[in-house]
């Protein structure tokens, strides 16, 4: 599998290895949220998968989505007006566009699940869903860019399966 070396470089120009992460939002009113981690390589984000999920699985990303009635009884209890749907985890070494846009399509329908938008139903719908992974895609690209870990090639191993 290929590797490609972290492109974030600490004062003294060794990688760094910190955790990148920050929330985004599927519309403006910002009501609902996702978490996006970015892990600084493979096995960071795969010990990650493993703590939270007891046991480990295949993939170059994955999005965590709560079920649609988690969301709503966060929604209901939660004293923070802003609700996370969930959780995306990335590598450092593989957040191009394809696999950016691969999890905010998850995200996004998700969503969509959640408000009950149906894209399929007419045109309006279908802009508003539009809108919204067009909105999760910018928030990712955005961040990504600012941190400078935005890849505009990734490795071939974004082909696995995930
Ligand atoms: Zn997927």
């Amino acid at each position: 599998m290929p590797q490609i070396r972290p492109i974030v470089k600490n004062a003294h120009g060794r990688a760094d290895l910190k955790i990148v992460s920050f929330n985004i939002y599927p519309e403006k009113d910002r009501r609902y949220f996702y978490k996006v981690v970015v892990f600084p390589d493979h096995a960071a984000m795969h010990a990650y998968f493993r703590s939270a999920r007891g046991q480990g699985d295949k993939f170059v990303a994955v999005t965590l989505s709560w079920p649609l009635d988690v969301c709503r009884k966060l929604s209901r209890n939660s004293k923070n007006k802003r609700r996370c749907m969930g959780e995306i985890l990335f590598d450092l070494t593989c957040v191009g566009a394809e696999i950016v846009t691969h999890e905010m399509t998850h995200a996004a329908t998700h969503y969509a699940e959640l408000k009950k938008i149906n894209p399929f139903k007419n045109a309006a719908q279908n802009e508003r869903f539009a809108d919204i992974q067009g909105n999760l895609v910018h928030q990712m690209v955005k961040r990504l860019r600012m941190q400078k870990i935005y890849r505009k090639k990734v490795a071939a191993m974004y082909r696995l399966p995930g």
